[in-house]
């Protein structure tokens, strides 16, 4: 039996990275009746490098919005900039203060080793934050980004198969994102799940890289 309620943090450098990552995980956390913050490292506004908007300001936050409602539990927006996210100690000690004062134990992140700049360097910036959290599991690579020189390591599962239905529903909260991979970027996380649930014969899991695990023996 569970003995507390966990508080959990839930990191990404973009809108929809939670939801990618961890969002099953995330919804589970969250029917347990554990505090979750949802923390979100860039504005929502994005353009491409010859100036060309993404996604505008008011989509994205209200993308954001409603993705969030979804999965439920706090949401935090640094407002950092859209492919500048720092690692440095204006990224780290914000970060840290949103641990302090939420009591964080638990933190789901980007896998290191992932090939976006803000996926990374977010994962920088939440080790140095996180020092002193028990335990910091890093969600897969991204889709369609994330691929890197080495592999990730399926070390860690969790059964989403009761709140896989709520992933992909807050998935699809993103629709500029949605509009812009395609229809098959829904059908690839939703294979990628239940690849994962059949490896641990379950419908639908998540997998983890563990940076950091508390045994609860
Ligand atoms: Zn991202």
């Amino acid at each position: 039996m569970r003995s507390k309620r966990k508080n959990v943090l839930a990191v990404g450098a973009h809108a929809d990275d939670i939801e990618i990552g961890c969002g099953g995980t995330v919804a589970l956390h969250v029917k347990n009746g554990d505090n979750v913050v949802l923390l979100i490292m860039t504005k929502p506004s994005y353009t491409r490098y010859d100036g060309v908007v993404l996604r505008s300001e008011t989509e994205g936050v209200r993308e954001e919005q409603n993705g969030a409602k979804v999965l439920g539990g706090k949401h935090i927006n640094l407002g950092f900039e859209t492919k500048k996210v720092p690692y440095s100690s204006d990224s780290v000690e914000v970060i840290n203060q949103v641990i302090d004062e939420n009591e964080i134990d638990m933190i789901y992140t980007h896998w290191y080793h992932d090939s976006h700049q803000d996926h990374a360097r977010t994962t920088r910036s939440v080790i140095s934050a996180g020092r002193y959290v028990k335990n910091i599991l890093m969600y897969e690579p991204e889709y369609p980004a994330g691929r890197s020189y080495t592999g990730f390591h399926n070390q860690y599962y969790t059964d989403i198969s009761s709140t896989f239905e709520k992933k992909m529903e807050a998935l699809k909260q993103h629709k500029s994102q949605v509009d812009k991979y395609g229809e098959g970027f829904l059908d690839a996380v939703g294979a990628r799940a239940k690849h994962r649930g059949y490896e641990v014969q379950c419908n639908y899991a998540e997998c983890f890289e563990v940076l950091r695990l508390l045994g609860d023996l």
